[in-house]
C-alpha cells in the first residue's frame, strides 16, 4: 500500500504539524486512515482457480486437484469432485501439471549478476525476479563474512529491505536475514576470509541484530567456539534458529550446543569436520539427533549421489532441507563473479576460489530433480524438503510451506519431472 498516496500524506500532516492544532492532527491521521482502509477494498478481490493433475500440498496428494485463491490467500484446496470453481474466478487449468508450494530458501547469496549483500533495491529486484523463475517465492537473503563495517552496512540495508517488503510482482520475497559468519571456525572457514572471522560475542551480536532491526532468522554459527554456548542462547530467545556448520567440533560441543538451543545444521558435509565410525563429531550428531533438521547442497558438486542418500535417510522427509547456496554467478556465464566482498572463479557447475569450492550456482528447482535422480524420490517427497521443512524451521509453517485454506499464495505450478511452469506470489502471476 506504501505507493497508494496514503503514506506521502501522512509524512506531510507530520511536516506541517506546526501550524495544526492537536485534535485537527488526530483529524488529520483520521482521514488518511479512512483512506487507507478505502483503497484497500478498492483492490479487486480477484478469485483465481487452479486445476491440475494433482496437488502436492506437499503431506498429500490430491489427483485431480483444485486450488482456489482468494486476495492473495489460498481460500480452498482439495479434489474437483469436491470443490465447484465457480463461473465469477478466473480460471487456468493445467491438466499435465502438478501445483506444489512455493519453494523457500533460507541459504542463497545472489543470483541474475549480483550479490544480496549490495543490498540495494536494483540489486535485490534482480535477484528475487531471477529466484521466482526457479520457483522460490521466499528466502533467507545470505551474507558471508566480511569486515565489520561492511557487514553492519549490509545488515542495515537488507534488514530494511525485510521491513519493507511489499507484494511487488512476481519476485521471491525476503523473510529475515542469514548470517552465515563471522562466528565461525578458521578450520573450516571455506572461502570466508580468515582475516574477518571472529569468536561468538554477545556485544557483536547484539550490533549485527540493532543493525538488521532484528530481521535475522538464521545464524549459522561453529559450536566448539569460545562462548558459542552463551550466543546460542542468547540469540535463540530472539527467536533466531540456530545453525551449526563451519565447524570443526567434535560430539561434545555439538551436544552442549543443541542444549543451549541450537537446531539446525549449514550444508552438511561441506566446511564440516569428516565423519568417523570411532569419533563421530559434529556430522555423527547431526545426521543421528533428531532434534535437528539439516541442510544439503545437491548439486552433484558439492556432495557426491550416494552421499545424498545417506543423509537423507538420515534426515528424512522430515528433517532434510533442501538449499542453494547460489551466488552471483546463478544464471550467467562463466566468469569471475561477486560473493560478498570477494570474487570467485566460476566454470558450469563450479565456483571455486583458492582451491575451495566457494558458493554454486544452483537453483532450488535443480536441487529437487536432483534428490529425484539421485535417491529416487518422488516429486511429492522432494518438494517438502524446499517448502514445509524450511517453513518449519523457520516457524513460517502457519503462512507458508503448503497448500491450505488460509496460506499464503504461493504456488508453483511444475511438470511432473519437477520443471517449473509458472511462479505465483501472494496471487500474482496467476
Ligand atoms: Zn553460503
Amino acid at each position: 500500500m506504501e505507493n497508494c498516496g496514503v503514506y506521502p500524506l501522512r509524512r506531510h500532516a507530520q511536516h506541517i504539524k506546526q501550524p495544526f492544532t492537536e485534535t485537527g492532527t488526530l483529524l488529520y491521521n483520521f482521514v488518511c486512515d479512512l483512506i487507507e482502509l478505502l483503497v484497500k477494498h478498492q483492490s479487486p478481490k480477484m478469485k483465481i482457480a487452479l486445476t491440475a493433475a494433482a496437488v502436492l500440498t506437499p503431506t498429500e496428494s490430491i489427483t485431480n486437484g483444485v486450488l482456489i485463491i482468494e486476495d492473495g490467500k489460498i481460500s480452498k484446496v482439495g479434489a474437483r469432485t469436491a470443490i465447484e470453481v465457480s463461473s465469477g474466478a478466473k480460471h487456468l487449468d493445467f491438466p499435465d501439471a502438478v501445483l506444489a508450494p512455493g519453494f523457500i530458501d533460507i541459504h542463497i547469496h545472489g543470483g541474475a549478476g549480483h550479490d544480496v549483500m549490495e543490498g540495494d533495491s536494483a540489486a535485490l529486484a534482480a535477484i528475487e525476479t531471477s529466484m521466482a523463475k526457479h520457483g522460490v517465492t521466499s528466502y533467507c537473503p545470505t551474507t558471508v563474512t566480511a569486515p565489520l563495517d561492511k557487514t553492519l552496512v549490509a545488515l542495515e540495508k537488507l534488514g530494511k529491505a525485510v521491513k519493507n517488503s511489499q507484494p511487488n510482482g512476481v519476485r521471491a520475497r525476503p523473510l529475515g536475514l542469514h548470517l552465515e559468519g563471522p562466528f565461525i571456525s578458521t578450520a573450516k572457514c571455506g572461502v570466508h576470509p580468515l582475516a574477518d572471522i571472529t569468536a561468538p560475542s554477545l556485544e557483536l551480536f547484539e550490533e549485527f541484530w540493532a543493525a538488521a532491526q532484528g530481521a535475522i532468522n538464521l545464524m549459522t554459527i561453529a559450536p566448539e567456539l569460545p562462548n558459542a554456548p552463551e550466543v546460542i542462547r542468547t540469540a535463540s530467545a530472539r527467536g533466531v534458529r540456530i545453525s551449526l556448520g563451519h565447524s570443526d567440533a567434535e560430539a561434545a560441543p555439538t551436544k552442549s550446543a543443541i542444549a543451549a538451543g541450537a537446531r539446525h545444521a549449514t550444508h552438511t558435509f561441506n566446511a564440516m569436520r569428516s565423519l568417523n565410525h570411532r569419533d563421530p563429531g559434529i556430522l555423527g550428531v547431526v545426521l543421528s539427533d533428531d532434534r535437528l533438521s539439516a541442510d544439503i547442497i545437491v548439486d552433484g558438486v558439492h556432495v557426491a549421489p550416494e552421499i545424498v542418500k545417506i543423509f537423507l535417510a538420515s534426515k528424512t522427509e522430515e528433517r532434510a532441507i533442501l538449499i542453494t547456496d547460489a551466488i552471483s554467478a546463478t544464471g550467467m556465464p562463466d566468469g569471475r563473479y561477486r560473493l560478498g566482498t570477494f570474487e570467485v572463479e566460476v566454470k558450469g557447475l563450479t565456483c571455486m576460489l583458492d582451491g575451495h569450492l566457494a558458493g554454486s550456482v544452483l537453483t532450488m528447482d535443480s536441487a529437487i530433480r536432483n534428490v529425484m535422480i539421485f535417491a529416487q524420490w518422488s516429486l511429492q517427497r522432494s518438494v517438502r524438503l524446499a517448502t514445509l521443512n524450511p517453513a518449519r524451521l523457520l516457524g513460517i509453517d502457519d503462512r507458508k510451506g503448503s497448500l491450505a485454506a488460509g496460506k499464503d499464495a504461493d504456488v508453483v505450478v511444475l511438470s511432473t519431472s519437477g520443471e517449473v511452469i509458472r511462479t505465483i506470489i501472494g496471487g500474482v502471476g496467476a
